[in-house]
């Protein structure tokens, strides 16, 4: 792999930090004062904070977004055996957290234009053992809230969202996260809101659910050494919410510089339409927090040029052509994800070649372009240059 000079890097964390690098230090500072570094005050105020702002009572933090979802479709009554519905095109922990709640993970396809789960496939997914399906909030986008509740409401299951990738995204005046049963998020350190390491958190307005959740990510234990689940040990370690405190509040003000940055994105991208470069959809306007900002690279494109017998299909080398030329000029690009859960050597059984074709053709045409808070509009035209330079040739 040959070294190119870095123009436009996919994401820059520091920009974000530098500025409150030293209110951080201070925190930390204090807990180690205190010693509390497991289950204390600041986790309490960082559980609190957070689902209030995305207008839902109880906060759970766990060790990372995948407990999250593992630990919280048990603690919504998940049982060893149900079928839980989820998108064949998300990050594999989706699947990981259903698979570590012993359910059966059953995927479906998604809608090509916005890459978010096709709930007309749900349908016909659904079955007697059916008792959840997963939302997730692709993107920074949320998928429709009427349209879920429509469906979960006539099969009788629950909504259990993962947000992952939508802290404090809005769709028909729901916030992610606060439509179903309860709500898995992520503080890995990309994250719209990130923590030094990593984080997640449950969210839920029933109490119950809550509480089991408590006990689960605390060695099944609703007191000290009296265990009434088996458990694990999955807590969010105090210095990391010591940091997500002094984080939450520039959250709407970072998700605002994203929402800027894909409307810039949209209209330099207008024109390279005809030439197949597709942004995906955003069907709830400013509610659309982009994590990620994603085109497609479409058969339409110059750069699919007819692929020699035997080689890979037409649509993968004109996305991949695109990415090493970005790369030639500096601009560091990402693919999530390139490839559906179902064809990871991991995960055969959820399904075959063929299974799931606007999936699979999504896969082979995404292309996420940098995406972060502080990013220029000088830098978001240098990369759309780069894509029409790269199309030209
Ligand atoms: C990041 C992510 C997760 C998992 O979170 P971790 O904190 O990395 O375990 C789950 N689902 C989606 C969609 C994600 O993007």
């Amino acid at each position: 792999m040959s070294f190119y000079p870095q123009k436009v890097p996919f994401v820059n964390l520091s920009l974000q930090h530098q500025p409150i690098q030293s209110q951080i230090e201070q925190v930390i500072g204090e807990i180690i004062q205190r010693g509390d570094f497991i289950l204390g005050q600041a986790l309490t105020e960082f559980e609190t904070a957070f689902a209030a702002a995305c207008g839902v009572q109880y906060g759970v933090g766990v060790a990372c977004g995948t407990d999250a979802i593992a630990l919280g479709l048990q603690a919504c009554g998940i049982h060893p055996g149900d079928e839980v519905i989820l998108p064949a095109n998300t990050f594999i922990a989706t699947i990981i957290g259903v698979i570590q709640a012993k359910a059966t993970a059953i995927i479906v396809d998604c809608d090509p234009d916005t890459a978010l789960i096709d709930l007309t496939a749900a349908e016909t997914a659904i079955t007697s053992k059916t008792k959840a399906i997963i939302p997730v909030h692709l993107y920074g986008q949320m998928v429709s809230p009427s349209q879920l509740l429509d469906f979960a409401n006539r099969h009788e299951i629950i909504i259990f969202e993962d947000a992952a990738q939508a802290h404090l995204a809005e769709r028909e005046g729901y916030r992610a996260g606060s439509i179903g049963k309860a709500a898995a998020f992520s503080f890995y350190p990309s994250k719209n809101l990130g923590s030094f390491g990593d984080g997640g958190m449950l969210i839920t307005n029933d109490a119950e659910i809550a509480q089991k959740m408590q006990t689960l990510r605390n060695y099944g234990a609703p007191s000290k050494y009296l265990h009434t689940e088996i458990g694990t040990n999955s807590r969010l370690d105090n210095l990391q919410a010591a940091v997500l405190n002094i984080k939450l509040p520039y959250l709407e003000k970072w998700n605002r510089d994203r929402t800027l940055a894909a409307q810039h994105y949209n209209t330099l991208l207008e024109p390279l339409k005809h030439k197949g470069i597709i942004p995906i959809a955003n069907h709830s306007n400013t509610g659309h927090i982009y994590h990620l900002y994603v085109i497609r690279v479409t058969e339409k494109s110059p750069l699919a040029k007819p692929a020699p017998t035997g080689a890979a299909p037409t649509k993968r080398i004109a996305r991949n052509t695109l990415q090493a030329k970005l790369a030639q000029e500096g601009i560091q690009t990402g693919i999530h994800y390139p490839v559906p859960c179902h064809l990871q050597p991991a995960y055969q059984n959820l399904g075959n070649r063929g299974d799931f074709p606007r999936a699979e053709t999504l896969c082979e045409q995404i292309l996420s372009l940098p995406m972060y808070p502080g990013l220029s509009n000088t830098q978001i035209e240098q990369v759309v240059k780069a894509i029409e330079r790269s199309l030209n040739c």
